[in-house]
């Protein structure tokens, strides 16, 4: 990885602009290079942008840190009101975070304070996917008001050349933190997948130094480092340093460098193989309960995780000073189908919430039986994606009815199990149902499009009774909707009525069904009659 030792953070950019530009006959003026980045003071004459000052303008980033007095129980009651199940989980994860935040606001209070016997609560979360591992640490986050920030471990390579640089999770933070680099030395990082970058040769695989590589840098910024804000190989990041470098930051120069002492990082992954692992390693230590068989359920995996110990990480292919560094390791169990039901029933931050809003947009009220929800949880249990499958489910049944029921008369949309286990025949059965509604509905259409048009171009149409029926059956038959049949029927009206306008004075016009019929005929007619009652009456002036 290129380090940017010297001070100047546009030696970079330069070389690669100079490279860039090379045989280009282009000279770059290295004026436009600050040359020392250590005085990033604003000058005077130049205007503050609104975003960085707002940012600046913030009385206190740390106050919630300052303020944080939460307690374990008080964590997880408000836990309990967005993730169900998971309550061991749940226990470990709000005594760390309440470790972790009361040594941090003890820092942030007296800064001189001795650390050096601190160990960080770095985490280790395992267990299958969609069983709420990022839910319950990003909720947390909302809670204690910090940055929070996800990606998974695969993306990242050991020089940052191919995949991403690790230090980028820090300098996402600070994108998290909307540019206050001092709330983003408090934020939590998450990293995903982590399982993947085990160092498979120590598993008889081939050599593959790329994940042990990527896990000493993950373990650097677990440490105590300072990262760079701007990522010296990137040359968009160098570009944005120039720009802040230009702009200013309108009072106290600007941090180059986030310190990632307090930031706390949870790494998570599924760890199936593991499971299989531990279970041999219980099996010939002869405890008993271990069984031989492998563990292919979802509960049995969890079961294993439960026991696994450093030792079991480190054989998997973790560094012991990787493992070392996440002392607090907890599994999260699997979700049942009457988990998956109560999450429907009983998170705040449920699907059927989401769901229900949607289709709130549309003044249609969507009411679920519970033997709905539970025919929905089966499904969604029965794709082993955790409450994952809820989404997947959620999305095969109310595809078309989300499609379908905003361009009708229906304000109701009551689901029972029939409508979940076919989905399209109930669609069709309610709109067959409702079919004497919808004129009503396609006759607030035309409404809608004579006020557009009336806002657009300043003449009011004015539909007979006839002329709105024919409207409306033209639109049933083709099923095209009334906008797009009076678009294209009325595309050249504008110009005509306002020829018509300048000759009559008019602004109201009435539309009868030989303007539904032929459109173009109909408006010649009335410009030609407008130009004839317009020479009637200047004769009759004379
Ligand atoms: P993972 O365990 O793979 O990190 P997530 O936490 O990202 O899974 O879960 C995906 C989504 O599923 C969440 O955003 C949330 O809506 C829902 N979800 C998962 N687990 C739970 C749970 N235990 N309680 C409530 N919702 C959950």
């Amino acid at each position: 990885m290129i380090k940017n030792d010297s001070n100047n953070p546009f030696e970079e950019l330069q070389k690669q602009l100079k490279d860039l530009l090379k045989g280009q006959n282009v000279t770059i003026n290295p004026a436009i290079f600050p040359s020392d980045t250590s005085d990033s003071a604003p000058k005077p004459s130049e205007p503050e942008d609104p975003k960085s000052a707002s940012v600046e303008t913030i009385e206190d980033p740390l106050q919630q840190i300052r303020d944080f007095s939460l307690k374990p129980k008080e964590i997880v009651d408000y836990l309990n009101k967005y993730v169900i199940e998971q309550n061991e989980a749940k226990k470990v994860l709000s005594v760390a975070i309440c470790d972790h935040y009361n040594h941090v606001r003890q820092c942030v209070e007296n800064p001189d304070i001795q650390e050096s016997e601190y160990s960080k609560q770095n985490i280790l979360l395992l267990g299958p996917t969609g069983v709420g591992k990022t839910y319950l640490m990003r909720t947390i986050a909302q809670l204690i008001g910090v940055p929070f920030i996800k990606a998974d471990a695969t993306k990242f390579s050991e020089t940052g050349y191919v995949g991403s640089d690790v230090e980028d999770l820090v300098r996402d933070l600070t994108k998290s933190a909307k540019g206050n680099t001092e709330l983003a030395e408090y934020g939590i990082v998450y990293v995903d997948e982590i399982d993947k970058i085990a160092n498979s040769s120590s598993q008889g695989g081939g050599k593959d130094v790329s994940g042990r590589g990527v896990q000493i840098n993950l373990l650097k910024l677990m440490e105590d480092t300072e990262v760079n804000l701007f990522n010296p190989t990137d040359m968009m990041s160098q570009m944005q340093a120039m720009m802040e470098m230009s702009r200013g930051s309108g009072g106290k120069p600007k941090k180059k460098t986030i310190s990632t002492k307090h930031i706390l990082f949870i790494v998570s992954g599924a760890f199936d193989k593991l499971a299989e692992d531990v279970q041999k390693r219980l099996h010939s230590s002869k405890i008993g309960f271990a069984g031989t068989a492998k563990p292919d359920e979802e509960e049995d995996i969890c079961k294993y995780l439960h026991s696994a110990e450093t030792t079991d990480f480190i054989d998997y292919g973790f560094e012991p000073e990787f493992v070392g560094r996440l002392p607090v390791r907890v599994a999260c169990e699997s979700l049942t189908a009457s988990n998956l039901a109560s999450i429907l029933k009983n998170s705040e931050g449920s699907i059927l919430k989401q769901y229900s809003n949607d289709f709130k947009g549309y003044d249609i009220k969507l009411s679920l039986s519970p033997e709905a929800i539970d025919t929905i949880a089966k499904k969604a249990h029965s794709e082993k994606t955790g409450a994952r499958g809820l989404m997947t489910v959620f999305e095969k049944v109310f595809r078309d009815f989300k499609y379908e029921l905003p361009s009708t008369a229906i304000k109701a949309l009551d689901v029972t199990s029939k409508t979940v286990n076919d989905p399209s025949a109930e669609l069709k059965q309610l709109l067959k149902d409702n079919i004497h509604l919808q004129s009503e509905v396609l006759k607030e259409d035309i409404e809608r499009f004579i006020k557009d048009f009336n806002q657009k171009h300043g003449f009011t149409l004015s539909f007979n009774q006839e002329a709105s029926l024919a409207i409306v059956e033209e639109s049933i038959k083709s099923e095209k909707t009334i906008r797009s049949i009076c678009l294209d029927k009325f595309k050249d009206y504008e110009h005509g009525l306002k020829i018509i306008s300048r000759n009559s004075g008019d602004q109201v016009f009435e539309i009868t069904k030989a303007n539904i019929e032929s459109p173009d005929k109909e408006l010649s007619r009335w410009v030609v009659k407008s130009f004839n009652d317009e020479k009637e009456t200047s004769v009759e002036e004379i």
